[in-house]
């Protein structure tokens, strides 16, 4: 497993406006704009994770000639917890346009001192052998993603499990370097300060599901 996780915020890149549009409380209220910060962002991760997967030589022929190029082994598959992990989703699928995709829907119960996740849809293709980018944008207790992880492997030992975020908590990384078994990496746009008492990341960006598509009741 890589310990380090890839935090996008790190480097300079026009990425961190996208972010600070997300986070920023008043230009997050347009809705279609969050949606496609989140899209932009997925669009971004999925070329740097992109860097990482296995290439080999492929010849393509030209109306002149003849060229080799590095291409992708095996396209990656792509898990996505719905439903605040829809328009980050639509980044991956837009780079990785070849990929099959799985869903899994997911919501928090929430406890006075712990969360509980219930799971009640899964479609998933076969994963054996096959890179999985396991999307959740905001990675905060890490439970939806440990549940998701336990779902996945009923589907086959993937070759290595990509799990992207926008906003991740330092609760949320450690969980998930406790308990997941197979390879591993993590990489997100940003790693926050800590969960609150809801469960939701500080300084974050609040509901990331409501911002895209309207409060829940
Ligand atoms: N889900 C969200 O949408 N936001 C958080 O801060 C945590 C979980």
């Amino acid at each position: 497993m890589d310990n380090n996780p890839f935090v996008l915020s790190e480097q300079r890149s026009i990425g961190n406006h996208y972010l600070a549009e997300l986070r920023d409380s008043v230009v997050q209220k347009d809705r279609m704009r969050f949606r496609r910060n989140m899209e932009r962002l997925g669009e971004i991760l999925a070329y740097e994770v992109s860097k990482v997967l296995a290439y080999k030589l492929r010849t393509v022929t030209t109306p002149l000639g003849e060229t080799s190029i590095p291409m992708l082994e095996q396209h990656p598959v792509l898990i996505t917890i719905l439903r605040a992990g829809i328009p980050f989703h639509h980044g991956f699928v837009s780079v990785f346009d070849h990929a099959d995709s799985g869903f899994i829907g997911a919501y928090r119960n929430e406890g006075e001192n712990a969360i509980t996740i219930s799971v009640d849809y899964v479609s998933l293709p076969q994963l054996e052998g096959k890179p999985v980018i396991l999307i959740d944008p905001m990675l905060a207790t890490g439970r939806s993603v440990l549940a998701a992880h336990k779902l996945m492997l009923e589907k086959g030992m993937p070759s290595h499990v990509y799990i992207v975020s926008v906003v991740a908590a330092p609760e949320g990384i450690r969980l998930l370097r406790e308990n997941i078994s197979v390879p591993f990496s993590l990489w997100t746009c940003a790693v926050d300060e800590k969960l609150n008492t809801s469960f939701y990341i500080v300084p974050g960006l609040g509901d990331a599901g409501d911002l895209s598509y309207g409060t829940k009741v």
